[in-house]
């Protein structure tokens, strides 16, 4: 695989950064992951737009190489001959040489690192056709998860209380309100009403949250933001995650409960089509 680091393509195993990047030491650095469907970036300009929100939310300088971003994803998915699949961007508070929980000055240089992960058949995996199997657990993250940092040590934990239960992915809860998956946001169906959690600092602003909301009332489905238990997900008609890996993915089972009849029902795969229809139109 070719990568990119600071300017440089590289092969995958040429590629360095330092011991002392403040991202190793102490997860200080944002990211951001892109789908890649026919060769094509889907919403790379709402992830810039994140990723530029989440560097200001830090204080972190934007470095030179914002301007490129573009090319950089394009090189790379040409590079690596991408049809389906991501690509990941992680910029860092740089490497100032030495530990230290202070900020280093604004002018240490950044750390840019560029991957991308090739997933052949991203949009039709078998996933999406069966549904998944959700798990609950405690949301026990810092307080500022629309930051989208590196700081990822609880949601890999919440991932694996999910394989320990047999499930596939755990929604996080907190003060008795589903706040939202490990690596997407969380949303039930009741009748023609979709239900996610309004917009804060508690939640992640999903870039597909965004995009999937806005073609849901385009369809004329209905859309209330609000809190949501996991007793009344229980009770939904259909549930469903939405990320820019897993597009829109139906789940059918919480805690152990059915949802509806324990298989995707009609508005979740009919809002996954959407999605998918209408992000690769304009997909560049
Ligand atoms: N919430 C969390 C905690 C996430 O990690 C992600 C995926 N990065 C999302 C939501 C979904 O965001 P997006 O649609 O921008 O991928």
């Amino acid at each position: 695989r070719t990568v990119y680091v600071n300017g440089d393509y590289l092969p995958e195993d040429e590629a360095k950064v330092s011991i002392f990047d403040r991202a190793f030491l102490m997860g200080d650095g944002v990211y951001e992951v892109t789908s890649v469907l026919g060769g094509k970036l889907i919403d790379f300009d709402g992830h810039r737009a994140r990723l530029e929100r989440s560097l200001d939310e830090l204080d972190m300088p934007h470095p030179s190489v914002m301007d490129d971003l573009l090319d950089i994803h394009r090189e790379l998915v040409r590079a690596n001959e991408i049809t389906d699949g991501l690509v990941y961007l992680q910029i860092t508070r740089g490497a100032p040489g030495d530990r230290d929980f202070a900020f280093p000055d604004r002018d240490t240089p950044p750390t840019v690192v560029l991957f991308t992960q090739n997933k052949p058949g991203l949009a039709d995996s078998p996933a999406a056709k069966q549904g998944l199997k959700i798990v609950s657990i405690e949301d026990l993250r810092w307080g500022r998860r629309d930051i989208k940092t590196t700081q990822l040590l609880y949601p890999s934990m919440g991932k694996m209380m999910a394989k320990k239960a047999g499930c596939d992915d755990a929604w996080m809860v907190q003060d008795g309100h589903v706040t939202e998956g490990t690596s997407n946001n969380a949303y039930i169906v009741k009748g023609n009403k979709i239900i996610t959690r309004a917009l804060s600092n508690d939640i992640l602003h999903g870039i597909t949250r965004a995009a999937v909301l806005r073609f849901a009332k385009e369809a004329q489905m209905q859309v209330e933001e609000r809190n949501f238990t996991i007793d009344e997900a229980k009770e939904a008609d259909e549930a469903f995650v939405t990320s820019a890996s897993a597009f829109v993915m139906p789940v059918v089972e919480i805690d152990g409960a059915s949802i509806g009849t324990g298989s995707p029902g009609a508005l979740v795969p009919r809002l996954r089509e959407i999605y998918l229809e209408e992000s690769l139109k304009v997909a560049i």
